[in-house]
């Protein structure tokens, strides 16, 4: 990480300085007005928060109705997608060093002479090798809560959530949602902290954004539905500190029994703690789960009968639940009617639970919710910051809507392949899946579980593929995959994709082509001087030259073939009030490691190439390295010139 920049600071360099203005907040009174109003301090919330909180010129205001921090359950499955978002928020560390890897997935049946006891089926490998550079774990819901508001804590804006307030609705004014710099959203909280109770505040808004879950106050203010199967399916889980001679208790393990149902083992940080998920009774139409009177001894109960011959002794049960979220999803995730498409402009929007519910079979929930908030964080800063036309933020319903679409039709079949009994081998009429089947269906969906199956379609802000075929490892669309580099200037060996911070900043990186400076100079050359060079035309006169798009090269010869005086000076640029050299723009390939990154992702060596990151991460476009005046139209099609 890089800090001293605008001089000599003393202390914990991940505590950025205060913005003027920013103070820790007391539970007073919300502030009559904001930029941008988050309601729900989940993970969504809580991503969302965190991304904006790095903009000093942004007011954000997040609100749950809870008394304070989620402490336990819910959640824990954090995907190889999500780690790398978390890299980006600078807490990917802490949580490896806490977590529980997911290293092996094993699947168990019916024994084959005797069906009422299970048997070991298979093991495999839980994520595909060189899937990324991190590895798929567990973690309590609440712990990825603890980091996301240690990060608001640490930002310039010292963000902190207002709890204690309950969103009574959100209205729309159709007079201000056209204008530009109007407050046209109003939200109505109740207070429902001591002494203060049904005191009703109200606080008018830029931009709205619901967090709040499956049961959303905000969607519905909108008129909006979740859409889906109303036959759910009831779960039971737990998380349980209990003595078994279950061989698998530290692994992930799907259990099929022959007619007691199935369980999902999910060992948990700290190397004692395990959850289990139960799958209960199919419900009718419009039971709820709660109606059942179900007590965590007929979890216990249940998991008994599943692991039959093993011996499962609770000791302590830290957490239990039992609910039913089945598939469902919103049309829509903003307040745009399809009737307003080409003519209005959203202010409102929801995330995460509030536009999909999963199953948590596939650990899905969580994860997807805060891709959702990481896709909207950067597109609402951007437009607040007036780096981008508002048209940029339907982008966001478009692109969030499909790829929830297509992980519910997923999870669907997923939940519905572990919701069956395990079918006898060699009886193809039987009733049930085949436990084979089951594991062939994990292996080849893992890169949906992982979270980098996601492909945004082509738009304003992704390109088209005419040169793809420059880094075929890079597919436009997706999350840039990152790959071992070498830093130039100090020969440290770290990961490419490490270099993109979740600061709202676009980047480029130039792949250099057989003769390493050529291509690359030019392209500096262009960047820094020509008058429609997006550098110079998206940069304010006043900030650092990497701003708002932060050029990074990567050469294919070795780092000890070059000095930094031999980068062009877009590469070594000068920064901050002290005009000091930036070193970590140049980067080589890993020669001693033998991963050679121009291998691993596909890249031209001969020709390079040019690969624009976006803000959260994906791939927006791949150019030859001397498609100047291409790059310049990309950005200029959502980009607004600076002031
Ligand atoms: P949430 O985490 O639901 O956060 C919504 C927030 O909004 C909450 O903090 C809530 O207090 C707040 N809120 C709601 N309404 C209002 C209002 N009117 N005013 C102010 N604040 C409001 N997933 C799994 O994978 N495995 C599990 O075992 C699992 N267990 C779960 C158990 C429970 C009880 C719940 C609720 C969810 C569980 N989930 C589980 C789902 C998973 O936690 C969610 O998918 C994930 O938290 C979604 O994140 P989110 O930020 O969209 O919403």
């Amino acid at each position: 990480m890089q800090f001293h920049l605008n001089g000599f600071r003393l202390g914990d360099p991940l505590v950025a300085e205060a913005a003027q203005g920013a103070a820790r907040i007391e539970q007073a009174s919300l502030p009559a007005r904001t930029d941008v109003l988050i309601v729900g301090c989940g993970p969504a919330g809580l991503t969302l928060a965190a991304q904006l909180a790095a903009f000093p010129g942004i007011a954000t205001l997040v609100v749950d109705q809870k008394s304070g921090p989620l402490q336990l359950g819910q959640a824990d499955g954090v995907a190889c997608r999500t780690m790398e978002m978390f890299e980006a928020f600078g807490f990917a560390e802490r949580v490896l060093k806490e977590a529980y890897w997911v290293n092996e997935t094993t699947f168990w049946k019916p024994e084959d002479g005797d069906p009422s006891r299970i048997a070991r089926s298979g093991r495999v490998q839980d994520t595909e090798d060189g899937l990324s550079e991190f590895p798929h774990v567990i973690l309590n819901q609440a712990r990825v809560h603890d980091f996301y508001l240690d990060v608001m804590r640490n930002s310039p804006t010292r963000l902190e959530p207002h709890y204690d307030r309950k969103l009574i609705d959100v209205t729309i004014d159709p007079a201000l949602r056209g204008q530009a710099g109007a407050y046209p959203v109003t939200a109505r909280f109740e207070r429902l902290d001591a002494g203060h109770e049904g005191e009703i505040e109200t606080v008018e808004a830029r931009y709205a954004v619901g967090c709040d879950g499956a049961r959303s106050t905000v969607r519905k203010s909108l008129g909006l539905e979740l859409k889906g199967d109303s036959a759910n399916h009831a779960w039971g889980v737990m998380d349980v500190l209990a003595v078994t001679d279950f061989p698998d208790i530290r692994f992930k393990s799907l259990i099929q029994s022959a007619s007691e149902g199935s369980i999902v083992i999910i060992p948990r940080e700290g190397g004692y703690l395990v959850r289990f998920y139960i799958e209960l009774d199919k419900l009718s139409a419009g039971e709820r789960v709660a109606s059942r009177n179900i007590t965590v001894d007929h979890l216990i109960a249940a998991a008994r009968r599943i692991l039959n011959p093993y011996e499962l002794d609770v000791r302590e049960v830290a957490w239990w639940s039992v609910y039913d979220i089945g598939q469902r999803l919103c049309d829509r995730f903003d307040d745009v009617s399809p009737d307003e498409t080409g003519t209005q402009l959203p202010r409102v929007f929801i995330a995460g639970d509030a536009c999909h519910t999963h199953s948590p079979k596939a650990g899905q929930g969580m994860n997807v919710s805060m891709q959702d908030a990481f896709n909207l964080g950067w597109k609402l800063a951007a437009v607040l910051r007036g780096q981008a036309a508002p048209q940029l933020l339907r982008t966001y319903s478009t692109e969030r809507q499909s790829i929830a679409a297509e992980l519910i039709g997923f999870d669907r079949e997923w939940a519905k392949m572990l919701s069956m009994p395990a079918r006898r081998p060699g009886d193809p009429d039987g009733v049930g899946v085949d436990p084979a089947e089951t594991q062939r269906y994990f292996v080849q969906h893992g890169r949906y579980t992982a979270g980098t199956a996601t492909v945004y379609s082509p738009s304003a802000i992704t390109g088209g593929t005419n040169h793809q075929h420059l880094a075929r490892g890079l597919p436009i669309g997706m999350r840039f995959h990152s790959a071992p580099v070498v830093r130039l200037a100090d020969a440290k060996p770290m990961q490419l994709g490490h270099v993109a911070r979740a600061d709202g900043r676009w980047r480029i990186f130039a792949f250099a082509g057989a003769e390493a400076l050529a291509g690359v100079g030019a392209l500096c050359a262009f960047l820094e001087s020509a008058e429609t060079s997006p550098l110079r035309r998206f940069t304010p006169a006043s900030a650092d030259v990497d701003a708002v798009i932060d050029l990074c090269a990567v050469f294919q010869q070795p780092h000890t073939g070059f000095a930094p005086g031999d980068l062009p000076s877009l590469l070594l640029p000068a920064k901050g009030t002290l005009g000091l050299r930036d070193y970590e723009k140049a980067f080589c390939a890993d020669l001693k490691g033998g991963d050679d990154i121009f291998d691993m992702r596909g890249i031209d060596r001969e020709a390079g190439c040019i690969v624009v990151v976006r803000p959260d991460q994906y791939v927006a476009h791949v150019l030859p390295l001397g498609a100047h005046a291409e790059l310049a139209a990309f950005f200029d099609a959502f980009m607004t010139p600076a002031a």
